[in-house]
C-alpha cells in the first residue's frame, strides 16, 4: 500500500436544491455582518445577485460584479481596495472558479497586510483568516473546495498564471445549490464538467494521492459520467444538475488534498499565457494528457472502468485505460467542445514558448511520468493543435 500524508480544512458545506435560501441563517451563525460580494455579470443577468441581495439585505456592504477570467492581478488590487474601504468581515464569491479565485486572492492579500501574518509559517489547517471566503459555486470547476488559487501576473513581459496555496483561503462556508446551475449554458456546462472530470483523473494518479482522494475521485467520476451528458442535453433537469454538482464537489475534494500534474499545469499555461478559457483548455487537453501518461498510470486510470460502465472482464489495465481515454474523447466530441488548439486562436509557432512555460511549472514537474525536457511538451501540444 502507498504511504500518504493528507490535510483537511475546516469547512461547512451545505448542499441542496434551494440551499441558497439558507445563506442568511449560515452567515448569522458565523457572525459575519459586512460582506463584499464578488461575482461576474452573468450572475446579475441570471438574477442571482438580486436574490442574494434580498436574502442578505444590508449585510452586503459592497459588490464587485465584473471579475474576469483567470483572476488578473490588476483586478485583485481593485477588489482589495473595495474590501478595505468597506471594512468587510468576509468575501462572498458567487459564480465560477474566477470569482472564487478572486475572493481567495483578496482574503490572502488582506492576510499579508496583517503584520502578524507576514512571518513565514505554514498555517495550521483549521486556522482562520482575518477575512474568510464564502463560496456559492455556479459551475463545476471545484475551486470552492480547495486552498489554492491562480492569479494572472505579467513579470518581465511574460504573462502567466501563478498558483498560491494556503490552508486559510479554503472557503469556510460553501453553499451548493443546483438551482443556480440551471441557466449554465451548454458549452460552460460541458467544459467545466470536463474540468471536474480532469480533477478526478489527475487525483487518481497523483504522486500524493491518498485513500480519501481516490474514493472521492472514483465516486465523482461515476456521478459525472452518469449526469454530464444529461445536463448538456437538458440543462433544466434538476436531478441531473444535482448529481453533476455533487460530482463536482467530490472532484474538488479530491483535488484539494493532492498535487496536480501535467494536465492541470498545461491548462494553467493555456489560460494564463494564451487566454484560453479554462474549461475549453481542459476539453482540448484531457485526452492528450491522459494518453501521454498512459504507460506510467494505466493501473490508476483503469480503476475508473466500473464507474464508467466498462466491464473489467479479463482485460488488462492497459486495455481498460485506453478504453477509458477513448470514451472521454467521445464525450468531449459529443458535447461539441473545441477539440484543437488551433480552433481557439493558438498559432502553431507559439507552441514551443507555451511548452517551455509549462516545463517550468511546478505542477507539470509533479507529473507521475517524469518530464525531462520541453520538447516532450511541444510534441504533446502539437498533437492537440
Ligand atoms: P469562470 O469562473 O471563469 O466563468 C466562465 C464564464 O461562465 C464567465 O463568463 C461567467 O460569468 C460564466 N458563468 C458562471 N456561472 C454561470 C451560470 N450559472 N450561468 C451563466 N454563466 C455563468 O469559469 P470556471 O470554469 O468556473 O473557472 C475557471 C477558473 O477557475 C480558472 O481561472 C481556473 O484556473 C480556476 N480554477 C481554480 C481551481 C482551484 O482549485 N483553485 C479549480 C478549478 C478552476
Amino acid at each position: 500500500m502507498q504511504a500518504f500524508r493528507t490535510l483537511s480544512f475546516a469547512q461547512e458545506v451545505i448542499f441542496a436544491p434551494g440551499a441558497l435560501a439558507r445563506i442568511g441563517e449560515a452567515v448569522e451563525r458565523f457572525g459575519w455582518r459586512r460582506l463584499l460580494l464578488c461575482t461576474s455579470n452573468s450572475q446579475r443577468v441570471a438574477g442571482h445577485v438580486t436574490t442574494i441581495s434580498s436574502l442578505l439585505g444590508e449585510r452586503v456592504v459592497a459588490s464587485y460584479e465584473h471579475v474576469q477570467s483567470h483572476v488578473p492581478e490588476a483586478q485583485v488590487a481593485e477588489v482589495l481596495a473595495l474590501a478595505l474601504q468597506h471594512q468587510v468581515d468576509a468575501v462572498l464569491a458567487l459564480g465560477g472558479g474566477s470569482p472564487i479565485g478572486m475572493a481567495k486572492a483578496v482574503s490572502r492579500a488582506i492576510e499579508e497586510e496583517d503584520s502578524d501574518s507576514k512571518t513565514a509559517h505554514t498555517a495550521f489547517p483549521t486556522e482562520q483568516p482575518r477575512i474568510p471566503v464564502i463560496a456559492v459555486p455556479t459551475t463545476y470547476a471545484g475551486s470552492e473546495m480547495t486552498a489554492v488559487y491562480g492569479v494572472t501576473r505579467t513579470i518581465d513581459g511574460i504573462t502567466r498564471k501563478i498558483t498560491v496555496s494556503n490552508p486559510k483561503i479554503a472557503p469556510k462556508l460553501v453553499i451548493y445549490d443546483p438551482l443556480l446551475t440551471l441557466q449554465l449554458p451548454k458549452t460552460l456546462t460541458a467544459s467545466s464538467g470536463i474540468n471536474a472530470l480532469a480533477h478526478s483523473f489527475e487525483a487518481l494518479y497523483s504522486l500524493t494521492r491518498n485513500p480519501l482522494s481516490t474514493a472521492a475521485a472514483l465516486h465523482s467520476i461515476q456521478a459525472i459520467w452518469h449526469a454530464l451528458p444529461q445536463c448538456v442535453a437538458d440543462g433544466t433537469d434538476i436531478e441531473a444538475r444535482s448529481e453533476m454538482l455533487m460530482g463536482a464537489y467530490l472532484a474538488g475534494h479530491a483535488l484539494a488534498t493532492v498535487t496536480m500534474a501535467l494536465h492541470h499545469g498545461i491548462c494553467h499555461v493555456l489560460g494564463g499565457s494564451a487566454g484560453v478559457a479554462h474549461g475549453i483548455a481542459n476539453g482540448i487537453m484531457l485526452p492528450h494528457a491522459l494518453r501521454f501518461n498512459l504507460d506510467a498510470t494505466a493501473t490508476e486510470i483503469a480503476q475508473a472502468a466500473e464507474a464508467m460502465g466498462i466491464a473489467r472482464g479479463t482485460q488488462s489495465d492497459a486495455v481498460l485505460a485506453e478504453a477509458i481515454v477513448q470514451r472521454i474523447d467521445d464525450l468531449i466530441r459529443k458535447a461539441e467542445l473545441p477539440r484543437h488548439l488551433r480552433d481557439v486562436g493558438i498559432a502553431e509557432s507559439d507552441l514551443p514558448r507555451l511548452a517551455q512555460l509549462a516545463f517550468e511549472s511546478r505542477t507539470v514537474q509533479s507529473n507521475p511520468k517524469p518530464i525531462t525536457n520541453s520538447e516532450q511538451l511541444t510534441v504533446l501540444l502539437q498533437q492537440a493543435w
